[in-house]
This record gives C-alpha cells, structure tokens and sequence, in this order.
C-alpha cells in the first residue's frame, strides 16, 4: 500500500509518497508559498529528474491537487491513479491530551484537534487545513493523524507539571507537552534494534538537534521526560529560540526595550538561540563551525553555551532514569555535526564515554561513534519522521 504523507505548514506543504511493505520512498516535494506571490513547487520522482513547477497555489487546496497531479502525472508520475494511494498520514503539531496515539481521523477527531489549537496557534490551524483540502479531494482515502506530542504523553506528573498554581493545569491544561515525538519515537526504537537489545529494557536519551531542538528520555520503552513545554520555546537553546531561561526576563526586558510581551516573545522565538548568542552571525551550525574554527569569538560562544545546554540535560535524563545505556544524536546538527557532537562528549566522561574519532567524522550515517569499550553507548541514527508517520499510517488503515 501506497501512503501520502502530509506535513502542512501555514504557507508551505511537505509530502512524500512511500510504500508502506517495502518501506520504499515513491516521490518527495515541497510546495512553498502557498496564498503568496509566487508559489512554488519542487517534485522529486524517485526514479525522474527533480522538477520545479511555478503555478499559483491560492490556497491548500489548490498545493494539494497540484501535488495529486504530479503523483499521477502520464510523464512524470509515479502512480497511474489516486486509487494507488491507500490512505494519508498527516503531521499534526499539538493533540494536547485528547492524544497518547496516532488516530483515524474521523469528524469528532478533527473537532478534538481543532480544540487544541489555542495550544499551538501557528501549527494545528495549518494543520487541520491541510486535512480538510485532503479529505475534499480523496474523500474515499483513509487518513490518520499522527502527533508530534503523542510520544510524551506517557511521561509522569512529576516531569509534565511546571511550579505553578495547580489549577492553571487544571483549567488550560498548562503543562509540558514536548515535541519532535514522532524522531524521539523512531530514533529510541532503531537505537534499540542497532545494539540488538530489548526496547523495553533500555535507558535511552535522544537529543534531537535541528533547527528546532529538545531531548528526551525514554526508559524501557516510554517516554519519560522532554525537554518542550506548552510551546517549544522551552528548553535546549536553538537556531533562534532561546529555550529554558528566567521567566522574569520577559518582564524586564519589556520595561527597558519599551516592548509588549508579544514582541519580547517574538524576539525569543526568532532572534535568541545561537543566532542571537552570536549577535546575528546565523542559526546555521555550517556557518558558526567555520566562525569556531577561525578563532571568531561570537561562534565560539554560540557553540560553547549550545553544547553546555546539551549537556546538562543529558546529566538531568540520566538522573531521571537512574542510569544510561544509550545517547542517540538525530536531526540536521545531531546527524551531520561531528564536531558539536565531539563537545558534548568531551563532558561526559562520566557515564565512561569513549568516542571514536574516525566513526565520529561520518556526516549523515547511521553509526556508533562511541568505542566498543564505552560503559554508555552514543549513537548517531538519522531521524526519518516522514516514513515514521507512513508507517503509523499503515498500522491503522491495514
Ligand atoms: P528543522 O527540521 O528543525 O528545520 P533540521 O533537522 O533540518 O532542522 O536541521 C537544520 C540544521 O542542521 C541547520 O540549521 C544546520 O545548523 C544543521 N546542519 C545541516 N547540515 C549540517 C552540517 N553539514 N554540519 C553541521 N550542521 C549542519
């Protein structure tokens, strides 16, 4: 069975079609500036040439039949008709608590995600868009939502409650939600399958380091704690987020800048992480690798205060589960950043880590770069959401 997996931002759609038996990628692409000038989308067939198609794209609507288009293209595509497409996968950001699992989407489904959307106000909204012009045009098609949040959701009161009042957990449901759940899902189950142990008797902590980056510990197979909150503002520092830092800066900040809560915020989420650590430098590890490396006093920073914040999560999770078997480093950074990678480590002798250097060096591959005499394992396990959704998908609709 073919399944189309959608991941829908406010003005962007990815997609990729995979074959859920053989796991195989079919066709990829991006459509981008979607209801803006100039929209755009890139269509990779698996066995053709890349294409860019230019044609305006008014709403996601339009994205999506574009995309069913290509797929189904005489030249250039990869299947003869969207009967060939068994269900659809679809990424949805927030499922607050309504969410412990991916789901068939149903009307009350939809209403229920919908219900969450003053929990992720930029994300679920596109989201849901994305369902909704999908169900319009395969109406027949099975689809399934598949939550960045649903991994976390078996993590203890005690790691989900923020120091606050009680009843504004109560009333808003504030608490920690944690994202990135669908890498932190996959990743901790191939590090399991990699060291040819039990999932279910492994202590494993995943850092997920993209542009977007948190940790999570998974002991004996459930998630225990991540390092996102209610938004994923918190915790590691980012490209441009700042992650954990004293609320009261907010406040403060407001008072000396003449700003609102909303503009420190923005700045928080857009303009802070490394990118801000590095006065302006970039949120590009690429970039501030060669600032480090030439001496540049504003990457050096950047990168030293990023890997501390690695690093003292990673101390927390072992604490949380009373010991570590296995570090695993994903995403952008994780898979293609030896060097970040190397700064971690070089703490955390402790767990009786050992790395070795050449194994280390590997860019983007699927390896053990810890020796084989190393007391806790670090692996670097390249993240793949996209067949982790198809495969949930299958799960469901089979
Ligand atoms: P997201 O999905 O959150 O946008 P990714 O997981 O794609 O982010 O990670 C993007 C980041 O990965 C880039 O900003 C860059 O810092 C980092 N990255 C990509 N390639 C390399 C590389 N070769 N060396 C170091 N960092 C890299």
């Amino acid at each position: 069975m073919n399944i189309l997996v959608i991941n829908c931002g406010s003005s962007s759609l990815k997609f990729q079609l995979i074959n859920a038996q053989s796991e195989e990628l079919i066709a990829k692409g991006l459509c981008e500036r979607i209801g803006i000038e100039g929209s755009q989308m890139t269509y990779a067939p698996k066995d053709g040439d890349k294409l860019q198609i230019t044609e305006p794209m008014a709403d996601h609507t339009a994205a999506i039949r574009l995309v069913l288009n290509a797929l189904t293209d005489e030249k250039s595509g990869v299947v003869k008709s969207l009967d060939e497409i068994g269900a659809v996968g679809h990424r949805i950001v927030h499922g607050g608590e309504n969410f412990a699992t991916s789901t068939l989407i149903t009307d009350e489904v939809l209403a229920a995600i919908e219900a969450c959307n003053d929990l992720a106000p930029l994300h679920n909204p596109a989201n849901l868009i994305g369902i909704n012009a999908c169900r319009e045009l395969m109406p027949e098609t099975p689809m399934v939502a598949v939550f960045d949040t649903a991994f976390h959701q078996t993590m203890p009161e005690e790691a989900y409650l923020y120091g606050i009042p009680y009843h504004y957990y109560e009333d808003y449901k504030v608490r920690r939600y944690g994202f990135h759940g669908t890498s932190h899902s996959y990743v901790s189950q191939q590090a399991a399958k990699m060291l040819g142990k039990p999932y279910e008797e492994l202590k494993i902590i995943v850092c997920h380091l993209g542009n977007g980056a948190s940790v999570s510990a998974v002991k004996n197979g459930k998630c225990v704690d991540t390092s996102m909150g209610l938004t994923p503002l918190e915790g590691l520092i980012m490209g441009t987020r700042s992650g954990d830092m004293d609320p009261a800066i907010i406040e403060f900040l407001c008072n000396k800048e003449n700003k609102s809560v909303h503009e420190i915020l923005n700045v928080l989420n857009k303009e802070s992480g490394v990118l801000g650590l590095s006065e302006g430098y970039s949120s590009d590890f690429r970039d501030l690798e060669k600032g480090y490396r030439a001496g540049e006093a504003p990457s050096i920073r950047a990168m030293k205060t990023f890997a501390y914040r690695v690093v003292k999560y990673i101390g927390a999770y072992a604490a949380a589960m009373n010991g570590v078997d296995a570090i695993c480093f994903t995403a952008g950074i994780g898979e293609n950043g030896p060097f970040i990678r190397g700064m971690i480590c070089s703490y955390l002798e402790y767990l009786g880590i050992a790395i070795n250097e050449t194994e280390n060096a590997k860019r983007g591959e699927e390896t053990v770069i810890s020796t084989p005499e190393s007391r806790t394992k670090v692996l670097v396990i390249p993240t793949n959401e996209e067949l982790a959704i198809a495969r949930e998908t299958f799960e469901l609709v089979k």
